[in-house]
């Protein structure tokens, strides 16, 4: 059957690295196996939008989850989400199975398994040199805003997805 009735939900750069920060873009074929097994079992993807590249563009800076901690910013997430919150219901609703919701480790807004803090805010100037800035980043086991936010919108409309960063993939889907 062509209609497999099995959907995964992406982020959006697992399909398009061109949106990631510089200089992190890998070359395309770290994610050809996961595609490619989706694909060949007539998985659908849904791709969420990039969060950082809608509101920050592509000549953005790196950023850490704790800059993202604003109204605005959740907003906007927020509105980003619906339309894919809509599909999700509706998709369930109709008997469909959706495998899982794959994120980016360590990424302030996609990471499942952990994202990145730091107390940084300001002009680069304010400190004493980029290893001072550097070293004020921590991995902490907790989701990306992008991810925390998808979670708590689905919560609302009671459901509940499994979520996994990439580096989980081979678990789950083979
Ligand atoms: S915000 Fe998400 S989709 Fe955009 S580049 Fe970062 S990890 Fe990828």
């Amino acid at each position: 059957m062509n209609r497999a009735k099995k959907i995964v939900i992406v982020s959006h750069c697992i399909l398009n690295q061109n949106c990631v920060v510089k200089p992190y873009a890998k070359n395309g074929e770290y994610f050809l196996e996961f595609v490619k097994s989706l694909l060949t079992q007539n998985i659908g993807i849904i791709q969420l939008p990039c969060p950082e590249m809608t509101l920050l563009g592509l000549k953005r800076w790196g950023h850490v989850k704790d800059q993202f901690e604003y109204p605005g910013f959740l907003e906007a997430s927020k509105n980003m989400l619906y339309p894919i919150l809509n599909m999700v219901q509706d998709y369930l609703k109709n008997g469909y199975e959706i495998k899982g919701v794959y994120g980016i480790a360590g990424s302030p807004s996609c990471g499942v398994n952990k994202t990145c803090r730091a107390n940084w805010e300001g002009e680069a100037s304010c400190y004493e040199n980029l290893d001072d800035i550097l070293n004020r980043v921590k991995l902490v086991k907790e989701k990306g805003i992008f991810m925390e936010i998808f979670e708590k919108l689905l919560e609302e409309r009671n459901i509940v997805l499994k979520f996994y960063d990439i580096d989980d993939w081979s678990e789950q889907i083979d």
